[in-house]
């Protein structure tokens, strides 16, 4: 049966990233991880639905029994991508997405070379700015941290297989899509299947 591939894209909060992968959710098949927080919920995000909101102690028992695919601390709050479900979907033949910050892609890409890292660009830091103040959820000096942490990402953007500029978001959306299909058919892993089931039709 067909192994499902692991998905990981990051980019800076504003980025789209979110929107993205949930519009390639509808893709059949594919499987979006829900991640375990320490941070506290923000008004309208359910708990199982958005992340699974835990305490540090739950989040600490979790890391010392290996239970995490990756993870890591953010602005002072945990992190992490339980492991068990991640590995199941991809075992039963689906995508598996991950939406996660750079330090937890680079974990995935060590351990998963296999994995396929796709960064989410703005396209430009002053479009990315105007969001997150229409957004209204942070102040200014947050808005300044948040753009030096995005300019250190994006120096970093080498370490990605693929970039997208979140400009039109159908398009970028449709370049996401055309990512996982083009990736669907690399010849690595596959081809000796292919090759065995061409000769058997002889
Ligand atoms: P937020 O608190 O705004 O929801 O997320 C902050 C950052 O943490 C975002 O860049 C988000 O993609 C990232 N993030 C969410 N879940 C995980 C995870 O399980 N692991 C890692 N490494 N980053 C995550």
């Amino acid at each position: 049966m067909k192994h499902g591939k692991l998905f990981v894209f990051s980019g800076p909060s504003a980025s789209g990233k979110g929107t993205i992968c949930r519009e390639l959710l509808k893709e059949p098949d594919t499987w979006l991880s829900v991640s375990l927080t320490t941070r506290q919920p923000r008004e309208g995000e359910l708990h199982g639905v958005h992340y699974y909101f835990v305490t540090r102690e739950e989040y600490d028992k979790t890391v010392e029994e290996d239970g995490f695919l990756e993870h890591a601390e953010i602005y002072g709050n945990c992190y992490g991508t339980p492991k068990k479900y991640a590995l199941e979907h991809m075992a039963a033949g689906e995508d598996v997405i991950l939406e996660i910050e750079m330090q937890g892609a680079l974990q995935i890409k060590k351990a998963y070379p296999e994995a396929v890292l796709i960064f989410v660009l703005p396209p430009s830091l002053k479009e990315l700015r105007n969001r997150i103040r229409k957004r209204g959820t942070e102040n200014e000096e947050q808005i300044a941290v948040r753009m030096k942490t995005t300019l250190e990402e994006i120096g970093l953007l080498e370490k990605y297989d693929y970039f997208l500029i979140n400009d039109d978001l159908e398009e970028a959306i449709q370049t996401a899509r055309a990512i996982m299909k083009a990736e669907h058919c690399r010849t690595a892993g596959q081809a000796k299947a292919l090759i065995e089931r061409f000769k058997e039709e002889e």
